[in-house]
């Protein structure tokens, strides 16, 4: 087994020239260390002289390297050109890694015009395929993880604000949505798609007592310590977003968003093969009764081995976990999702949450009554700009709005504590309050509104006995 990781470049050379040897090149020559001058590898494809057409010499640069970007592609290109062949030529790059998006562009710009020369490009994808057909174990823990696609996210700003209102669309007092997203931000989580067959027959004397034969796709979370599969909420977002797909280069990403992240596959390919079969070979695994011909019965655990478990596909591929943040008064909030293919799932709303005392609309259950729902209310606050719980929401005594309980200024009146924007507030109040009749004054409190109620209504009915 080849180790490409631990290759120098000029090792990775060599290692080339021995795969081309095994494919349909003669005269494969490895350049001399220091004349790189865009070819590190040059041979003759003999397909062509099998066929009676011209040997095409073909002119390879060997790059070891995680990505591949277009000056790399430009350079092979003039090297191909200056290269003395009295013949046709092609150019050929081959790396452990992967190609940027414009060095693609520029190879297929290259090869298909009918006056320049074709040009292949072998990525570390590619490489690992080919060492499939040839009698070389290429192993390259890069080569496993190359992916250079995500699910598509929104590559506009409208479409992520949007999501910010629709998040805040259940907190009271916050109708006119004027606020824009402060800060927006994606990492690219990576995942697998895989797609399994287990395909099983348990036999006895007695002839089969068990089958399994089942095709599955499982959704794995690349980032986890350990090979895991997702939770089943975020699979089955990722089964119905996975189609629309994006380069991971793409530039729409970079008007879009402020930040850009991406984690890393934690584990190779061959561990997520290994992980997913001795996992389905757990998840099928039973113990199965039955009478053999001596009419005793038996017990026989049915667990399908690694010949019965086929990962036919195994398809890597980049999940944008988007933030959205916005600023409110003197708070800060953020939304996180996973957005994409036009869909989204929430995973953490700070809108859904009151900020003294963590209390979020979503406790209240699946199961709510409109009243519990509306215990677990939030409410804005647009003195300060903090979204509140009933608990912590009271209405201002002045102007009749809601105010939280962090910002509001309190005063004494009737003997009951009223809430006001600022100071400024209060006084207005106080001043209003000095002025008040006294059946007026004593409506601030409610309390003694009633206990007043009561009292007159004993001294009515005591009045009425007396009578
Ligand atoms: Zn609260
Ligand atoms: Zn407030």
């Amino acid at each position: 087994m080849t180790l490409l990781d631990e290759l120098s470049g000029f090792e990775f050379e060599e290692v080339m020239v021995e795969v081309f040897r095994h494919q349909s090149y003669s005269d494969v020559e490895q350049a001399e260390l220091i004349a790189d001058e865009g070819r590190d590898v040059t041979m003759v494809d003999d397909r062509d002289v099998a066929a009676g057409e011209e040997p095409t010499a073909v002119v390879v640069e060997c790059k070891h390297t995680d990505v591949v970007s277009r000056p790399v592609v430009q350079k092979t290109h003039s090297a191909v050109h200056t290269y003395d062949y009295d013949g046709p030529i092609r150019a050929m790059i081959a790396t452990t890694g992967r190609f940027t998006a414009p060095a693609r562009e520029y190879a297929e710009h290259v090869a298909v015009d009918p006056d320049d020369v074709d040009f292949e490009l072998l990525d570390g994808a590619a490489l690992r395929e080919l060492s499939e057909e040839i009698p070389i174990d290429l192993y390259n823990g890069k080569i496993e993880i190359v992916c250079d696609e995500a699910i598509a996210p929104p590559t506009d700003r409208e479409t992520l604000e949007g999501y910010l209102e629709a998040a805040a669309a259940d907190v009271h007092n916050l109708d006119e949505w004027t606020v824009g997203a402060t800060l927006t931000a994606v990492r690219f989580e990576p995942v697998l798609v895989a797609e399994t067959v287990v395909d099983a027959n348990f036999e006895t004397d007695v002839g089969v007592i068990h089958e399994v034969e089942e095709c599955e796709r499982s959704i794995l979370d690349g980032h986890a310590v350990e090979p895991a599969r997702h939770s089943d909420s975020v699979a089955e977002f990722v089964e119905t977003a996975e189609p629309s797909r994006i380069a991971l280069d793409d530039h729409a990403l970079d008007g879009t968003f402020d930040r850009t992240d991406i984690e890393r596959f934690e584990h190779d390919e061959r561990s997520y093969r290994e992980w997913l079969v001795a996992d389905l070979a757990d998840r099928h695994e039973t113990t199965v009764s039955y009478t053999g011909d001596n009419g005793i019965e038996y017990e026989r655990t049915c667990r399908p081995g690694d010949a019965d478990v086929d990962v036919e596909t195994l398809d890597p591929v980049y999940l944008p976990h988007v933030a959205v943040a916005t600023s409110l008064g003197e708070y800060e909030y953020e939304l996180e999702l996973y957005a994409a293919g036009g869909k989204m799932l929430v995973r953490d709303a700070e809108f859904e949450r009151c900020v003294h005392c963590e209390a979020g609309r979503k406790d209240a259950g699946p199961g709510a009554s409109v009243d519990q729902r509306e215990a677990r209310s939030l409410t804005y606050c647009a003195n300060c700009g903090a979204i509140a719980c009933p608990d912590h929401t009271e209405t201002e005594r002045l102007v009749g709005e809601p105010v939280c309980t962090g910002c509001a200024v309190t005063g004494r009146f009737a003997g009951a504590t009223r809430y006001f924007y600022d100071v400024t507030n209060r006084e207005t109040f106080a001043d209003a309050y000095a002025e008040m009749p006294l059946h007026r004054k004593v409506r601030e409190n409610e309390a003694l509104v009633a206990v007043l109620a009561l009292v007159t209504f004993l001294l009515c009915v005591s009045a009425i006995g007396i009578l």
